[in-house]
C-alpha cells in the first residue's frame, strides 16, 4: 500500500506578521514548512508540495527534496487539485491532505489517522469543544450555542486517493477543507482523536507557542571521534592533557595528544560541523605544534555558539604502554576544565589490544571517544 502527502503551501496568509506568509518564517531557526515537511517524511511514501510561483526560491532554500513540486491557485480547494492531479501520476493509494502551517503535528496523529483509513475512505484529526461558545455582535453578547457534537478540525485529513480525487472534480461549490468536499461526494469521514499541540499557525501569539513547543523537544546530539599517532623518538606523550614520561614520543603535527583529538572531533561530529583537519589544516604551518587544548576549546566554543551544552565524554586509549591508570584522575580533570563541566561527566578509559595490531607492537597509540551533546 502506497501512502502520498500533499502538503498545502501556496497561501498569502501574512496575518502572523512579518513580511513573509507565515509558513516560510523561521520557527526555532527554521522555516514553518520545514517541520511540517520532516514531520510527513518518515510516514509517507511520495510527498508532493504545492506552492505560490514567488515562493520557488525560498523553497529551493529550505534543501527539502520532495517527490514534486507544484503550482497552486488562488483558492485552497483549487491548490488541493494541483497537489491531487500531480499525485495522480504516482497512483498512491492513500494520501494525506496536510496545511503547511501545522509544523508541530505529531507521529500519533499521522499514523491514526492512516491506520482509520482501513475501515473508512476518509479519516481526520479533531478536537471535541470545551469552551461555551456565544454569539456577538459589536463586542456583545446576543447568545449562546450548543457545544454538543462540535469538534475543532485539524488536519492532516486523509483519503483514498481515488475517492478524494473524485470528490474533487465533482466538486461545484467552495469547501471550508478536504473534508467537507469529500462529504459532499458521499464519502464517509471518520474522526480521530486530534492533538492541541497540533495547532495551525495564524497570529504572532502562535509563534510563540509553537517556539515554547518545540524548544520543549529535547534535542540530543552523539558524536565519535577516532585518532591515531604513531611513535617516533621522544621521552614523553601527551593523552588527554597530561604528560606522560614513556621512552618514546607520539609524532604529529600538533602535540600529537591522540586523546584530546578524538574527543575534539567527537563534539564535531555531534555538532556536524567538520573535524579538527578541517578547522586546522596540517597544511597550514601556525599549528605545527600546536597545544591541542586549542583545538578542544574551538570545538567546543563552536558547540555553544550553536546553543550545545557537553552532557558527557567517553574516551578510550588504546595502547600496550604507557600504562594510563595512574594517570586517569589528572586526564579527566584536565578535560573537564578544557570542556568546562564536572569530572563526573568524563571518562577516560584504557586498554591494550591484546599485543595485536599496530597498538599491539607499540607502533602508535590509537583513541576513539563519544560525546554527548545537549540544546540548552
Ligand atoms: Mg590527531
Amino acid at each position: 500500500m502506497s501512502i502520498a502527502a500533499i502538503i498545502v503551501a501556496a497561501g498569502r496568509g501574512t496575518r502572523a506578521g512579518g513580511d513573509l506568509p507565515k509558513q516560510w518564517q523561521l520557527l526555532c531557526g527554521k522555516p514553518v514548512i520545514w517541520h511540517t515537511f520532516n514531520a510527513l517524511r518518515p510516514h509517507v511514501n511520495t510527498i508532493v508540495v504545492v506552492l505560490h510561483p514567488d515562493d520557488l526560491t525560498l523553497w529551493e532554500e529550505t534543501g527539502l527534496k520532495a517527490d514534486q513540486i507544484t503550482i497552486g491557485a488562488a483558492t485552497r480547494d483549487a491548490s488541493v487539485r494541483a497537489g491531487l492531479d500531480a499525485l495522480s501520476h504516482f497512483a498512491p493509494d492513500k494520501v494525506l491532505i496536510h496545511d503547511a502551517a501545522r509544523p508541530l503535528v505529531s507521529a500519533k496523529t499521522i499514523n491514526d489517522v492512516i491506520q482509520a483509513l482501513n475501515k473508512y475512505e476518509g479519516a481526520a484529526p479533531a478536537i471535541p469543544v470545551t469552551d461555551a461558545l456565544w454569539t456577538g455582535e459589536n463586542a456583545e453578547v446576543t447568545g449562546t450555542q450548543n457545544r454538543e457534537g462540535l469538534f475543532r478540525a485539524q488536519t492532516p485529513q486523509g483519503f483514498h486517493f481515488s475517492a478524494i480525487y473524485q470528490a474533487h472534480m465533482t466538486l461545484n461549490e467552495p469547501a471550508a477543507d478536504d473534508v467537507a468536499v469529500a462529504r459532499a461526494a458521499g464519502v464517509k469521514v471518520a474522526i480521530v482523536q486530534g492533538d492541541a499541540r497540533n495547532l495551525k499557525i495564524t497570529t504572532p501569539d502562535d509563534f510563540i507557542r509553537a517556539t515554547n513547543m518545540l524548544g520543549n523537544d529535547m534535542d540530543v546530539r552523539v558524536g565519535n571521534g577516532y585518532d591515531v599517532h604513531r611513535f617516533g623518538d621522544g621521552d614523553h606523550v601527551w593523552l588527554c592533557g597530561v604528560k606522560v614520561p614513556h621512552g618514546r614520543s607520539l609524532q604529529g603535527h600538533s602535540d600529537a595528544d591522540v586523546g584530546m583529538h578524538a574527543v575534539s572531533d567527537a563534539i564535531y561530529g555531534a555538532i556536524g560541523m567538520g573535524d579538527i583537519g578541517q578547522h586546522f589544516p596540517p597544511s597550514d604551518p601556525q599549528w605545527k605544534g600546536a597545544e591541542s587544548h586549542v583545538f578542544l576549546r574551538h570545538a567546543v566554543g563552536l558547540a555553544t555558539e550553536n546553543g550545545y551544552k557537553i552532557s558527557n565524554v567517553d574516551c578510550t586509549l588504546v595502547c600496550e604502554y604507557p600504562k594510563v591508570g595512574p594517570h586517569q584522575p589528572a586526564m579527566k580533570a584536565a578535560l573537564a576544565a578544557i570542556i568546562g563541566i564536572g569530572v563526573d561527566r568524563i571518562s577516560v578509559k584504557a586498554t591494550t589490544s591484546e599485543r595485536l595490531g599496530f597498538t599491539g607492537r607499540e607502533e602508535g597509540i590509537a583513541a576513539i571517544a563519544t560525546a554527548a551533546l545537549v540544546k540548552s
